[in-house]
């Protein structure tokens, strides 16, 4: 028996950063507070993720938003350098 606050430990495939999970289950989707990369329970036992490209997850939504970030933080580079 485990105790009952049982706490699983998985790693980024991405950037092997710890990511902590409490009562992870299979499918679930978790951020990489490192990276940003999304990804999903694949295994419990013993806690493994991996990337989460399924279908079901709106992606591209998510995409969008990185991309959208990525371009207002060049954009403001770009403010303070060609100035
Ligand atoms: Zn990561």
């Amino acid at each position: 028996m485990s105790g009952p606050n049982k706490k699983e430990y998985g790693f980024c495939p991405d950037c092997d950063s710890r990511i902590k999970i409490k009562a992870p289950r299979l499918g679930q989707k978790v951020t990489c507070h490192a990276c940003g990369t999304v990804l999903e329970v694949v295994d419990t036992s013993p806690l493994e993720l991996d990337w989460a490209f399924d279908e079901g997850f709106d992606f591209d939504e998510l995409e969008t938003k990185l991309e959208d970030k990525k371009e207002r933080s060049a954009q403001r580079e770009e403010d303070f350098g060609l100035f």
